[in-house]
């Protein structure tokens, strides 16, 4: 699950990592009591930053400093509300609708630190790099170099003489050590106690008075452990999130959606790549990834036809089931059911095999509705590709 800025910075905070002063605003009133109050608390300027689950905002126009009031009453209209496109969120961008409003800071370095899981090694790594303020992606793929690296060992943990290490190479001053080390390690337990996936501060600035401060921050966090953060789950925000995606999770379906023509309803991931892969080799292309999972109920079935018939973009549906937990003459039934109820007016073209496979097939049969049956996967993609061309 991933969370605003505004919001990372409010956990961040209570680990005793600093944050410029500032405050979330909803509207544009909102802002400007936020901007008047920051300046009258001696702010020299203040920055407008658009809230959005995504990076890449300064280059695309969402963030902007503001030396006076009237300059930052002038940013907050252009920002919020306005669709703003990143390299992160694709060609129609995201909507802002919220704002983060923080005092500026006299920035003397733009430096990065992450912290991620390397599942190739199963440890998190702790990443510092003297080349903050820009994209990160850019700096491993170009000068790989430049991101320094320490693996933390799970049963030990972070160790100060780590966060030494990394800190003395981020070329800080001596006097600024000691407060890089206690910020690292601030970073660590938030990242651990949170049961974070992701944390990241770009930039991660120094001050020319010497002072350290997380002047970006973004946290990922487990979804898998959400049940026992409460508080974090609270701040989930929909409105960031792909709608159907939403709707899905509600029925506790892995769906993602993709822009081809042909939708998918597989149980099981696995099944579900290879699905997409045979969609490709037959010359379709998938409009989502679906895993209704292995223990599908009738009504979770009804809800995935539901999710994969909202998007106008999908041309025939692929079901390809194994039957183990969810017997086949069970799916089948729900298929029937889903199709009716919902009047399903594209072609549907099903691969079954596993449990109870023959009275899964004499369901569909005996429907009364034109359902296609692949014998194999190879044949049932081969249908569906040229089912959604309007082939038959
Ligand atoms: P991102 O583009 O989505 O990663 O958003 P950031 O929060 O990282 O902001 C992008 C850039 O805006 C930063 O790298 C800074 O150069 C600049 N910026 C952000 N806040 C301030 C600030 O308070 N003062 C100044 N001078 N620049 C800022
Ligand atoms: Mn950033």
């Amino acid at each position: 699950m991933k969370i605003h800025e505004y919001q990372a910075k409010e956990i961040l905070a209570k680990y005793g990592v600093a944050v410029p002063k500032g405050e979330m605003a909803n509207t544009p009133e909102e802002a400007a009591a936020v901007a008047r109050k920051l300046f009258a608390e001696g702010a020299n300027g203040v920055v407008v930053k658009a809230q959005i689950h995504a990076g890449g905002r300064g280059k695309g126009g969402g963030v902007k400093v503001a030396k006076n009031r009237d300059e930052a009453e002038t940013h907050v209209k252009n920002i919020l509300g306005m669709q703003l496109v990143t390299h992160q969120t694709g060609p129609a961008g995201q909507k802002v609708q919220r704002l983060l409003i923080e005092e500026t800071a006299a920035i003397d370095r733009e430096l990065y630190l992450g912290i991620v899981l390397d599942r190739a090694t199963g440890k998190l790594v702790y990443m510092a790099s003297q080349a903050g303020g820009m994209e990160i992606e850019e700096v491993a793929a170009k000068t790989p170099e430049a991101i320094f690296k320490e693996a933390i060992d799970p049963a030990v943990g972070f160790g100060a003489w780590q966060a030494r290490k990394l800190a003395f190479a981020l070329g800080l001053k001596p006097t600024q050590i000691n407060a890089a080390v206690a910020f690292l390690q601030s970073l660590y337990k938030a990242f651990m106690d949170t049961d974070a996936s992701l944390i990241e501060i770009n930039p991660f600035i120094t001050t020319k008075d010497d002072k350290l401060f997380a002047l970006d921050a973004k946290i990922t966090f487990d979804d898998n452990a959400l049940f026992r953060h409460a508080d974090i789950k609270a701040l989930r925000d929909t409105a960031e999130e792909d709608p159907l995606e939403v709707e899905a999770s509600k029925y506790a379906l892995n769906y993602i959606k993709l822009d081809g023509t042909i939708a998918c309803m597989v149980n099981g991931a696995g099944l579900a790549m290879a699905t997409m892969d045979i969609i490709q080799y037959a010359g379709g292309s998938p409009a989502n990834f679906l895993d209704v999972g292995g223990g599908a109920t009738q009504e979770q079935i009804e809800h995935a036809f539901e999710i994969l018939l909202s998007d106008a973009h999908v041309k025939a549906i692929f079901i390809n089931i194994f039957g183990g937990i969810l017997r086949v003459d069970r799916l089948a039934t729900g298929v029937v059911a889903a199709a009716k109820k919902l009047n399903v007016k594209v072609p549907i073209v099903l691969r079954l095999e596993g449990t109870n496979v023959e009275e899964g097939r004499k369901i569909l049969a005996e429907s009364g509705l034109n359902f296609q049956v692949g014998a194999t996967m190879k044949e049932a993609a081969e249908l569906v590709v040229a089912a959604a061309k309007g082939v038959k």
